[in-house]
């Protein structure tokens, strides 16, 4: 008989970590799933359930307190445009991501884990490469010289670093993605730290047809959006493998905000107009570049955007038709 698998996944009470919980106990792995809070829309999968906070060394240390086999690192102070780019949360942001991934790398240095994913994110590249819309440069040795737009993207660049750091100086298997606008359903879809797609399918759900929604900005900067399913393969993936990274994960179908929200529209069946309002953006153009994961894991999305925004438009109206509590 095999012996069970071990995996920790921090932040797994939120969207990618407690659909990674899910993934991974279906593979037949015991899970461990350490938040500061329980995933929102539903039980979580994990075995065990830490509550606690990861900026707090002894509570990385209670986490990490066996060689796991894999350890996901999705836990940041994180959110859409509304948190991201205000300029607002930008110490809680630095403060509160270095701190957990100081911690608990240190942790998983300590208790000899086998392999540790780290979650990065497109944010990083610089902010001069992605000025036009229709000619975005995010290829992974764009990122220097560095010029994140936000504080967001420094720190991720920083905790970057450190992973790569771990692995020259202590020999760890490490492995980076930078993300790329990562969406499905039971992600956080109100409440200011929702990203574009569920933020879009909230307001498409809540009006009326030939009514209005509001969106930020012209509309006319590009994003590419991965659902979640395909995000959670690539990820076990590049965990599994012998390449550390960094390493885009993401789609190449790139689409202005404009046709997001159209494409939302025709899958709602609703037809209702946009105004334009003045609202924090990030950069005009961005789009993921997959040669490199091409090449190296043999990996690409499998379906388009539609399909995902699909499920997820369902999910958000359903949400969206339930009563308050
Ligand atoms: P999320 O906000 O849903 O999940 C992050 C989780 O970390 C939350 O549940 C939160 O409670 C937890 N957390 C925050 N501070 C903590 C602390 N001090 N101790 C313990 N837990 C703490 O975000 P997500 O969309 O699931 O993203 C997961 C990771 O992927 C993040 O690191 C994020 O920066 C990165 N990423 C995501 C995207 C995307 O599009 N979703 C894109 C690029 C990178």
């Amino acid at each position: 008989m095999t012996e069970q698998k071990d995996a920790l996944v921090c932040g797994a009470g939120g969207f990618i970590g407690s659909h990674m919980v899910k993934r991974l106990k279906k593979e037949g792995f015991r899970v461990r799933g350490v938040d500061l809070k329980y995933p929102e829309f539903g039980a979580s999968a994990a075995d065990d359930f830490i509550i606690g906070d990861l900026r707090d060394p002894r509570l990385c240390e209670k986490v990490a307190d066996r060689p796991f086999d894999e350890v996901y690192q999705f836990a940041a102070d994180m959110g859409g445009a509304g948190f991201v780019f205000t300029g607002e949360n930008d110490a809680a942001i630095m403060h509160n991501s270095a701190m957990i991934n100081l911690n608990m790398l240190e942790a998983c240095r300590t208790a000899k884990v086998e392999r540790i994913f780290y979650s990065s994110s497109a944010c990083i590249y610089p902010e001069y490469n992605q000025k036009d819309p229709d000619n975005p440069n995010c290829a992974e040795d764009s990122a220097y010289p560095a010029a994140p737009d936000s504080d967001y993207g420094w720190e991720k660049l920083f905790s970057e670093r450190l992973y790569m750091a771990y692995a020259r100086n202590y020999g760890m298997n490490v492995h980076i993605a930078r993300y790329h606008n990562i969406f499905g359903e039971e992600g956080t879809w109100r409440g200011g730290r929702e990203k574009s797609p569920a933020a879009l399918c909230r307001k498409v759900a809540e009006a009326r047809d030939g009514g209005e929604i509001e969106m930020w900005g012209d509309g006319r900067q590009t994003r590419s959006f991965l659902y979640i399913s395909e995000c959670l393969e690539a990820t076990l993936r590049l965990t599994r493998s012998d390449f550390m990274g960094p390493v885009n994960i993401g789609s190449e179908e790139m689409v202005s905000i404009n046709q997001l929200a159209e494409l939302i529209m025709r899958i709602s069946g609703k037809k209702v107009s946009i105004k334009h309002i003045p609202g924090p953006l990030g950069v005009r153009g961005r789009n993921s570049d997959s040669r490199l994961i091409r090449q190296k894991l043999g990996w690409a999305p499998s379906q388009p955007l539609e399909t995902g925004l699909k499920i997820t438009y369902k999910w958000i109206e359903e949400q969206v038709k339930k009563p308050e509590k």
